[in-house]
């Protein structure tokens, strides 16, 4: 099935949240770092949403979670905060597509081995092509995954893998 415009073969898979752990999250209201999560939040507007790699308009409902993103343990394997939406949202449709609405963002995008080490990475300015950055990191074999974070508050945004085969 393809939807859209830019209909060709990927060359990565965009991961956001899990969206089953997203769900006990919201059921047992406790996160990755131990922290009650509810009540939710309004949106103040511009908050970037992990469940579907939104930005949040004024008033979404939303729960300010830790998350761990990874699924190995490693010194790397860090916990920090990101915004969710409180309610199931339908996660993330289009995971051959960088988020539109994450485009023009100094992103860190940093790069992990099979045992979750980080094997460097690339501090993207807003107006870099973000495919082009992707190949080029996903162009060395030891990479297994990527993780994109913000630049000063060193937020998790989004994990990037290859295409399933
Ligand atoms: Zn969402």
């Amino acid at each position: 099935m393809t939807i859209g415009p830019k209909a060709q073969s990927a060359t990565f898979r965009i991961e956001a949240l899990s969206p089953g752990r997203l769900e006990a999250v919201r059921c047992s209201g406790i996160d990755d770092g131990g922290n009650h999560v509810f009540p939710p939040r309004a949106a103040e507007g511009g908050e970037p949403v992990r469940c579907c790699l939104r930005i949040a308009g004024p008033g979404e409902r939303l729960l300010l979670i830790a998350y761990h993103p990874f699924n190995k343990p490693s010194p790397y394997a860090e916990t920090g905060p990101v915004f969710v939406h409180a309610e199931n949202c339908g996660g993330y449709p289009w995971p051959d597509r960088y988020p539109v609405e994450f485009r023009g963002r100094q992103q860190v995008f940093r790069c992990y081995d099979t045992g979750g080490n980080i094997l460097g990475g690339h501090l993207a300015e807003p107006s870099e092509d973000v495919e082009a950055v992707i190949a080029d990191l996903l162009a060395n074999e030891k990479v297994e995954y990527i993780h994109t974070r913000n630049v000063v508050f060193g937020c998790y945004m989004l994990e990037i893998r290859r295409p399933a085969a």
